[in-house]
């Protein structure tokens, strides 16, 4: 017996495709069906979601020995002792429990109804409850076997002694450590600058850099030189003032520009000229008129 273990992940991603395929032909089919006069399908439902089902079946794991999801991903399904391929015997029991069985379960009611006892029925309903439990806690055990050992991913193939295996001879893969080295070293350095960041005073340093590039003779000025000039600028951001303030000396700001600013920085000096403001209480909103240079 040639023991190549296929990759847990290629099964389990055969098993997701092959699922998704079905919930994708189901929605057309739905769709399709959508014209029809209201409930006149729902009364048939399982019927034709078996009737899909085993039309799928037919055309890929009866004829070619693969479901849609192991051909995209090179496997086939193989009798797990002798590595031949799958009998038909085997594809229709497999059939069986993935078609059959689900069908069974929502129809077992109706069908057994006309032979037994109304009072009865109850029982028949704790049955296929039970059994429905019995198989899922299978399945459960079955996928915690298949993550240990790598072989059988479905209760069913276990059963019926049938693997997924390669159709073809592929070649091992290769991780590629720089990409995953660069993946890990760009997560950890965002990681640390989330962390950094928010402790740095970005205004303050702002400021201070700009001061240095910029450096200049500043003379500080006062409230009484303020011209029409500096009353239409704001000293920050170089636009209209609105919400016009001052911190005492001749230049004036934006409210949120200076604000922003006195908060990042208490003593955060005026641009222009470099006169200190003391905290918010130093923000004295302008008015116009009282300036008798800009009135007159
Ligand atoms: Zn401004
Ligand atoms: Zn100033």
């Amino acid at each position: 017996m040639a023991d190549v273990k296929e990759s847990r992940v290629n099964q389990l991603d055969a098993a997701a495709l092959d699922e998704e395929l079905l919930s994708l032909l189901c929605g057309r089919v739905n769709e399709a069906l959508k014209y029809f006069k209201a409930g006149l399908f729902t009364s048939i439902g399982p019927e034709l979601q078996a009737l899909l089902k085993l039309v799928v079946w037919k055309l890929t794991l009866y004829s070619n020995g693969s479901t849609i999801g192991q051909n995209l991903l090179n496997l086939e399904y193989k009798h797990a002792e002798s590595t031949c391929s799958l009998s038909s015997r085997r594809a229709i029991l497999f059939a069986f429990f993935t078609v059959g069985l689900p069908w069974l379960k929502e129809r077992l009611e109706v069908l057994v109804r006309p032979f037994v006892a109304a009072e009865n029925m109850s029982k028949v309903r704790d049955g296929v409850e039970w059994i429905e439990t019995t198989i899922k806690l299978g399945n459960m055990l079955n996928f915690l076997i298949f993550l240990q050992q790598g072989k059988y991913c479905l209760l069913s193939e276990r059963v019926l002694h049938i693997r997924n295996m390669s159709s073809t001879v592929q070649p091992l893969r290769q991780v590629q450590y720089e990409y995953m080295n660069r993946e890990l070293l760009w997560h950890g350095f965002a990681e640390f600058l989330t962390f950094v960041l928010p402790l740095i005073n970005v205004h303050r340093m702002k400021n201070i850099l700009w001061r240095f590039i910029f450096s200049r003779k500043e003379t500080p000025t006062s409230v009484e030189t303020r011209t029409y000039a500096d009353a239409a600028t704001c000293a920050v951001c170089k636009k209209w003032p609105i919400i016009p303030h001052d911190i005492g000396c001749r230049h004036v700001y934006c409210y949120y520009c200076i604000s922003s600013n006195v908060l990042a920085e208490e003593q955060f000096r005026c641009p222009s000229c470099g006169v200190r403001a003391k905290g918010m209480n130093s923000l004295q909103p302008v008015s116009v008129i009282s300036n008798p240079l800009l009135t007159g």
